[in-house]
């Protein structure tokens, strides 16, 4: 990649999405964070992806999601990414919050999954090689591996940080005992936990009694994944399956079976509940996890710059009567 004609926004702070704390830190998270799943990958448009970290950095963005197997093939988003910071933010990299995470397999053989010491800490040089970067901010453990001793997979975070190739640790995925587990370690360490990630969204709400109390309690942050539910709490599935779409990819995560008329039924309704609040079904769903201070900030994918600008918009009205939360309650459950 050659060098850009792109330079940021001069007002992309004064009009940004707005920040909140992570958590008890002194760390600021956008409310709306950028994860590079899917569509950053060599399958993908680059064209577009490069653009859509554009937008998203002149809208104040600030916070891009990775891990050591987005992409297809794996690896190929931070790849890919590595190359657009390098061609357009070489002097913002301060103003950016990068993490990725290694917990899911990456590579053949004993050591290219799970939680051990060995696995983590070659991914993360790994990724960094990949992202051509000397640290990333957050690094994360991706999932729980029962596997391993919890204390091993924390030693591995925490030298991380002692090593400076990371700043901050996080956790993604981990049932509440083990997280809380973790968290204790981690803090004997003398590296707390900074955040902890899991699937948030208006059909996927069973953390909230468990580590919801957890997080507040120890002061940590949460950040939501697929608060889209992958895009089906979007207008794209109501009237078939779009080509170009997840659902449609053979190598996207959305299954085709995952869209039922069962689903589809309860989209239709939450619809018409974001059409009487003057927002789309995208924009109501994003809102909704954003409702509670709960939730930090929320990571959506995007297929395009248009998806990005109406999302953003979601923050214009993020606040629901009791009635819109009890029905929307009924159809999530
Ligand atoms: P979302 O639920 O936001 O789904 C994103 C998809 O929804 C897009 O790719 C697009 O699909 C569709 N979409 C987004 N905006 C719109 C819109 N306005 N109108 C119509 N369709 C829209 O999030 P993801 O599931 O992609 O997850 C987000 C991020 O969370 C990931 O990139 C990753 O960083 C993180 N994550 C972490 C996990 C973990 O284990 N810790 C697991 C999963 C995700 P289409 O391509 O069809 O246009």
């Amino acid at each position: 990649m050659s060098q850009s004609s792109y330079s940021p926004h001069p007002e992309r702070y004064q009009h940004s999405v707005g920040y909140r704390f992570c958590g008890k830190s002194g760390l600021k998270l956008p409310q709306i964070s950028l994860g590079l799943w899917h569509n950053f990958g060599d399958v993908d448009d680059a064209a577009e992806a490069e653009k859509m970290i554009q937008f998203a950095f002149d809208n104040g963005i600030t916070h891009f999601d990775l891990a050591n197997n987005y992409g297809t093939p794996a690896g190929s988003a931070e790849t890919n990414f590595g190359k657009i910071l390098k061609k357009n933010f070489a002097s913002h990299r301060d103003e950016m919050v990068i993490s990725t995470k290694a917990g899911h397999e990456m590579w053949p053989g004993p050591y290219g999954d799970g939680g051990s010491r060995k696995y983590l800490i070659s991914s993360l040089h790994q990724s960094l090689k990949r992202m051509n970067l000397d640290y990333v901010d957050i690094f994360y453990s991706h999932r729980y591996d029962p596997n391993t001793p919890l204390e091993e997979t924390m030693g591995a975070l925490s030298d991380m940080v002692k090593q400076g190739k990371a700043l901050y640790i996080g956790l993604s995925k981990y049932p509440e005992d083990k997280a809380r587990e973790a968290f204790r370690i981690l803090r004997e360490k003398g590296t707390p936990c900074l955040i902890y990630q899991d699937r948030y969204n208006i059909f996927s709400r069973n953390i909230e009694n468990s580590h919801f109390p957890l997080l507040k309690e120890h002061g940590i942050g949460f950040i939501a994944f697929s608060p889209l539910a992958q895009g089906i709490l979007t207008e794209k599935y109501l009237h078939g399956i779009p080509e170009h779409s997840r659902a449609a990819l053979s190598y996207g995560f959305l299954q085709k079976s995952q869209i039922t008329p069962e689903v589809l039924a309860k989209v239709e309704e939450l619809n018409l509940m974001a059409q009487r609040r003057g927002q789309t079904m995208a924009q109501m769903a994003l809102a909704w996890c954003l409702r509670t201070p709960d939730v930090n900030s929320v990571i959506i994918g995007a297929s395009s710059v248009n998806q990005i600008q109406e999302n953003i918009d979601a923050l214009k009205n993020i606040s629901f009567t009791d009635d819109e939360l009890w029905r929307i309650g009924e159809l999530g459950a």
